[in-house]
């Protein structure tokens, strides 16, 4: 079995890239990315991407590549749907002729967050930002295809690497004594570790028994268990990171997003109910606090 990532210096894909070479029993994991570690590939070339698979023949290809900068996607339109819609079409095409399995994620801002209760998978997507309507483009392009796949659509994504919600809180927390943080937007907080664990034991399910996960094939939802707003968020980070080492901050409030206003609208509601994951894969991610806890003990052990 023959795993393919692509992205593997992100967030996700780094995970990735760390976890399967430990986790999962496959003959090969296959990096592709811009770092010269990884074999090098530029996503926006189809002629290499046609290459790399011709090369790799893998069985299972997982897209970390996307343009996540949410508010700098909205002035650049292009890249951001060349990486979030373009990219995914041109997998999926690839894939179906390689009779691979895709697995690729997207995002809780492919919703509107005018709801108040879990988003399912069924529910009526309605993005606010070029990011969200990017990565909506993307599944659209996946699902036409005729490739067996599986969408991954997580939320609110942090870890001890690339740039994130916690490492910008961890930072902001040693340089000030005081700090506003928005606390009407609701959502679930989503480690990168256990989003790449979860991504490997369907891997491991599609090894076991292809055909099933090509029944399968669709769009799932992947988040830690739970919500809170940036607020709660931050509240707990502060709490916990005040085990491990001094902080300067004093005072945390809370305001709203009309006081915290930023280029790309987000949605204010955007937990999802993954409830299907688990019912189908048996898969479910653990209580967003407890993810919390362990990810700041490791993040601490490496970086204290
Ligand atoms: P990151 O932003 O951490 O990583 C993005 C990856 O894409 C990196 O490997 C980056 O490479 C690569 N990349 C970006 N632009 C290019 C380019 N022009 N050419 C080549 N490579 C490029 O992403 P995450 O791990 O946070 O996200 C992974 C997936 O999860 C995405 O599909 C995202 O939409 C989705 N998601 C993320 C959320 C979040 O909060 N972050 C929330 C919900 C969904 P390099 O390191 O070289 O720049």
């Amino acid at each position: 079995m023959r795993i393919l990532i692509l992205g593997p210096t992100g967030q996700i894909g780094y995970q990735l890239s760390q976890l399967s070479k430990s986790a999962i029993d496959v003959s090969e994991v296959i990096t592709a990315g811009r770092r010269e570690a990884d074999v090098l590939l530029d996503p926006l070339d189809r002629v290499a991407l046609s290459n790399l698979f011709a090369e790799v023949q893998p069985d299972i290809v997982i897209n970390a590549i996307a343009h996540t900068a949410v508010d700098n996607a909205e002035s650049e339109i292009e890249l951001a749907f060349q990486l979030n819609a373009d990219l995914p079409a041109a997998l999926a095409d690839q894939c179906s002729q390689h009779n691979c399995l895709l697995i690729h994620y997207s995002t809780d801002f492919v919703f509107d967050g005018s709801e108040n209760v879990p988003w399912l998978e069924s529910s009526g997507t309605n993005p606010l930002s070029v990011y969200g309507r990017s990565k909506l483009a993307g599944e659209k392009a996946i699902q036409i295809s005729s490739c067996a796949h599986l969408i991954l659509r997580t939320s609110w994504v942090y870890g001890g690497r690339g740039s994130n919600f916690l490492l910008t809180m961890l930072r902001l927390a040693k340089e000030r004594e005081s700090l506003a943080v928005v606390s009407d937007q609701i959502g679930s907080p989503t480690c990168s570790y256990d989003i790449a664990k979860a991504t490997l034991e369907l891997c491991e399910r599609y090894k076991d028994d292809e055909e099933f996960v090509k029944s399968k094939r669709g769009i799932y939802h992947l988040t830690a268990f739970g919500e809170t707003s940036w607020h709660g968020f931050a509240k707990e980070i502060f709490e916990l990171a005040e085990g491990y080492e001094s902080l300067a901050i004093k005072q945390l409030s809370a305001i709203t997003t009309q006081q915290y206003p930023t280029p790309a609208t987000r949605p204010a509601y955007s937990v999802l109910n993954c409830s299907l994951l688990k019912s189908t894969f048996d898969i479910e991610l653990v209580d967003w606090k407890q993810a919390l806890e362990t990810c700041l003990k490791t993040y601490y052990k490496v970086n204290l």
